[in-house]
C-alpha cells in the first residue's frame, strides 16, 4: 500500500479512504466512504448505503 492518508476501509466498497473524509450514518453510525456515503434528500444527512435505501423505501410508502 502506498503511504499516504489511507488509514480507513470502507465497510460497503472496501475501499481505503482518507480517515479526515469519513462520515458517520446518522441512523446506525456506522462509518462511511465519501463515495458510498448517501446524502437524505430532506435533510442533507450523511446516511450508510443500507439506511439510504431503507430511507428511499420509507419515502415511496
Ligand atoms: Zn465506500
Ligand atoms: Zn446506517
Amino acid at each position: 500500500m502506498e503511504p499516504g492518508p489511507w488509514d480507513e476501509c470502507c465497510a460497503f466498497c472496501l475501499q481505503r479512504y482518507i480517515y479526515e473524509e469519513e462520515r458517520r450514518c446518522t441512523r446506525c453510525d456506522v462509518a462511511v466512504c465519501p463515495a458510498c456515503v448517501v446524502l437524505e434528500g430532506a435533510t442533507g444527512e450523511p446516511l450508510c448505503p443500507p439506511c439510504g435505501k431503507a430511507y428511499e423505501e420509507d419515502r415511496r410508502s
